[in-house]
């Protein structure tokens, strides 16, 4: 058996790629904003990482230092940050792997700007504001602005490059044009103090996109983070409501090939106890269905319910570590033994597909 017909694998499309991010940067640009393209989602592949870099991305951007790396001897030069406030025992790789990173421990900020020494470098940083969503970021104004003037005035190793903000991420606080006024003004408050504009400001990730459409971003916002939205492209639309029928839903697909195929009660015969992840759960009687197994489970894609089966009358039942059960009773086809099914992944899937070992990765 050759190796292009091993299953499970992801196919992803570079050309569908290409062209959502081309689709995103260009209506960024549109209002001045830059974007920062985002490929922790797909675990950092490098063939996608290489599509931001050629669609003109200022920053390729990730919350994992390793997938920077990766990039960084793959020979894209497109500059690379680190969107995960660093480690205090990474900072020497931060700053010789990375161009750039977002920031909220002046320890941190006074470790980095040692590093940069040492390495004869200058590394630049984004100091993040917490705006409510209760992650990372200074919540504290004079925090702030003491770390603003301290990179500013004494860590002459470092470029206070700007400042940013995460929202709708722990605390499901939404990108609202007030939201994102709060940090123009913090920013102006540092711009004041040290007699200079900042050169980003970083309002978000994709759910700050419909700051764009509406036409009502802060007109200072000027840079993005934009990973999930070019990637899948699907949370705007099933979350938000938002029309994204302009973006290519279908970058990644999942294929995997069927085991067995039977006809089985719906219901479990026998005393119900608890299924292989410890949990009890319900079942439907719905009489004899026709059922389908897979040969992938939970361990590729962690959550069966976040799978959108691609064939009609197609539905995921539940799953194991290593199997995929389906009811295939109301298939528009006919499915058999050594058939290949497709599925369309969302992000909760996405990174752990791209990080799993049992999948094979190909591009088209
Ligand atoms: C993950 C992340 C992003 C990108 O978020 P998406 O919703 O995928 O666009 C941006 N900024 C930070 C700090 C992140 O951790």
């Amino acid at each position: 058996m050759s190796r292009s017909d091993k299953y499970p694998k992801l196919v992803v499309d570079l050309d569908k790629l290409r062209r959502n991010i081309d689709r995103i940067r260009i209506q960024c640009e549109d209002k001045g904003v830059e974007i920062a393209g985002v490929i922790k989602g797909c675990t950092g592949l490098t063939e996608c990482a290489r599509q931001f870099a050629r669609e003109g991305c200022r920053f390729i951007a990730s919350s994992r230092l390793e997938q920077l790396e990766t990039l960084r001897s793959s020979g894209i030069q497109t500059q690379l940050m680190m969107i995960r406030v660093p480690m205090l025992s990474e900072v020497a790789d931060v700053v010789r792997v990375t161009d750039i990173s977002l920031n909220s421990e002046i320890a941190v900020l006074k470790a980095l700007n040692e590093e940069a020494g040492a390495q004869d470098k200058e590394h630049q940083v984004i100091l993040m504001v917490d705006l409510g969503d209760l992650r990372e970021g200074f919540w504290d104004k004079d925090e702030l602005l003491e770390a603003a003037l301290l990179t500013e005035n004494e860590l002459h190793n470092l470029k206070l490059a700007g400042i940013g903000t995460n929202l709708g991420c722990y605390g499901a606080v939404a990108a609202t044009p007030e939201k994102l006024e709060e940090l123009v003004e913090r920013a102006e408050m540092i711009e004041e103090k040290i007699g200079r504009e900042l050169e980003f400001i970083s309002g978000g990730a994709t759910s700050t996109l419909p700051r764009i459409w509406e036409d009502n971003l802060p007109s200072r916002i000027n840079l993005l983070r934009i990973g999930e939205g070019i990637l899948l492209a699907a949370d705007l639309q099933e979350l938000w409501g938002y029309d994204m029928s302009f973006m290519h839903r279908d970058v990644f697909t999942l294929r995997a090939e069927v085991i067995e195929v039977k006809e089985k009660p719906s219901h479990p015969v026998g005393e119900i106890m608890f299924d292989a992840f410890g949990a009890k759960p319900e079942y439907e009687d719905r009489g004899m269905r026709r059922r389908a197994l897979l040969a992938l489970g939970k361990v590729d894609y962690a959550f069966c319910d976040q799978l959108i089966p691609r064939d009609e009358g197609v539905a995921i039942l539940g799953a194991s570590s290593d199997h995929t059960i389906l009811d295939i009773q109301d298939a528009a086809r006919s499915i058999q033994v050594g058939d290949v099914l497709e599925f369309i992944p969302h992000y909760s899937n996405l990174v752990y597909l791209t990080s799993s070992p049992n999948i094979q990765i190909v591009y088209i």
